[in-house]
């Protein structure tokens, strides 16, 4: 799951602002969020390709090859909103990858009027603003584990509040890097910053408010044998628009480690260079990633090579074929709004419970919680309220038989006959009986 991990400490993190005022800092790391994050942990091709990495039987970075875009055929981008400003914006910044000597290139539609995202068509990468934090998805993995109905790449609040003109270039650059395949500089595992860092600083820092992360969440998110190093690479570069601002006590000597960077806000020689052996004649092609990756799962169960294989297989369809995957449903995922009959602590203690376990549904998108509603009744019970006309009711219907397999008879479904939208919604009531 590691790989598709994007933690960016915001530039809020400067040093000086750090050394001056530790209450200022009071930001959050960011990470992708929860319900991206629970689809990959139940997804079997991205645990098999895990566990290759695991075992060593095949480098994380053959895994990275895969997923990494058609080297030379425009990558699709679209935009969820946003002023013509702003995403006109977006588009400069990023196209600075563009002029780098390798043959990558977007496709923003009219560079002056830059797409916003149609449901009639697949975009390979979609911008939004609405998520907590600043990430993305790396290479391919915006088909996989994100519907097309859902932002890829966050700029959280950009459309409201831009940070400065520095910040702005920083991040886009930094996210875009991510969207083309690329890790974390610092997370190399041979030249990586793991031994440079102040572990007991980091710990107490990041499991303190507003974080609070365990320490096993701290070392998942950033020590770096979790994370791929690419089958390229260049050099530890210090200068890369791909390593992390940490505050200077997060480093064993201070400003003088090898790993410190005050906050790199353009490309570096060694991102370029890097873009070229990715992205250009040279290449390690997907096709040579994804027959070691096939070589590597000989000696898997039959259903394991058959769900690897269909993984494969659209990381290397031609784009035409990979729409024609993507729009049967293959990256569809339903949100579901969550309400409580009341506030009494039972409830709303089942609605933790009931949430919880739908975090194990993979086609479950974003989970909402969304107050109180009035009661049909005050008996136990689960009730899954969806549009009889939509094709959400397949979904609300799976998930009926999925919640009923733990709470039994206390499930029912609701199914509305009328023309006005329900959405799918889950109402809980009571102190529910596992
Ligand atoms: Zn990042």
């Amino acid at each position: 799951m590691s790989n598709i991990i994007c933690i960016l400490l915001s530039a809020v993190l400067s040093p000086l602002a750090y050394a001056q005022n530790r209450e200022a800092l009071a930001v959050p790391v960011e990470v992708l969020p929860d319900y991206i994050t629970r689809r990959v942990i139940s997804d079997a091709p991205e645990q098999t390709l895990s566990e290759l990495a695991r075992t060593g039987s095949v480098e994380r970075g053959i895994i990275v090859g895969a997923k990494r875009w058609d080297v030379g055929v425009p990558i699709s981008v679209c935009f969820f909103g946003g002023s013509r400003e702003l995403r006109r914006h977006i588009v400069e910044v990023a196209s600075i990858w563009e002029r780098q000597g390798a043959l990558v290139s977007f496709d923003f539609g009219d560079r002056i009027d830059p797409n916003l995202c149609r449901s009639n068509r697949v975009y390979d990468i979609r911008i939004g603003y609405t998520q907590p934090g600043y990430w993305s998805m790396i290479g391919q993995d915006s088909l996989v584990h994100v519907g097309q109905l859902e932002e890829s790449m966050n700029f959280q609040r950009f459309d409201i509040s831009p940070p400065t003109e520095t910040e702005f270039q920083r991040v886009v650059l930094h996210e875009f890097g991510h969207a083309l395949g690329f890790y974390h500089e610092h997370q190399q595992q041979d030249e990586g910053c793991e031994g440079e860092l102040n572990w007991p600083a980091v710990y107490q820092y990041l499991g303190g408010p507003p974080n609070n992360w365990s320490q096993e969440t701290i070392d998942f998110n950033l020590r770096s044998s979790r994370y791929m190093t690419g089958d390229i690479k260049t050099d530890f570069n210090v200068k890369s628009i791909m390593l992390y601002t940490f505050p200077i006590d997060f480093y064993r000597d201070g400003a003088r480690n090898r790993c410190y960077s005050p906050g790199n806000t353009a490309l570096s020689p060694g991102d370029t260079q890097l873009l070229r052996m990715a992205y250009g004649n040279e290449a390690i092609t997907r096709a040579s990633s994804t027959a070691a990756i096939t070589a590597a799962v000989a000696s898997f169960s039959a259903p394991e090579r058959a769900a690897l294989r269909t993984r494969l297989n659209l990381f290397k369809a031609d784009q035409a074929t990979k729409n024609q995957i993507l729009r049967v449903g293959n990256a569809q995922f339903t949100d579901v709004d969550i309400k409580a009959c009341s506030t009494a602590p039972a409830t709303l203690a089942s609605v933790e419970t009931v949430t919880q376990f739908l975090n194990a549904e993979p086609k479950v998108g974003m989970l909402r919680y969304r107050g109180t509603v009035a009661p049909a009744g005050n008996e136990p019970g689960i009730m899954v309220l969806a549009d009889a006309d939509h094709p959400e009711i397949t979904d609300a219907r799976r998930i009926v038989a999925s919640l009923s397999s733990r709470y039994g008879k206390q499930v029912s479904l609701a199914e509305n006959p009328g023309r006005d939208r329900w959405l799918l919604t889950i109402v809980v009531c009571g102190g529910l009986r596992p």
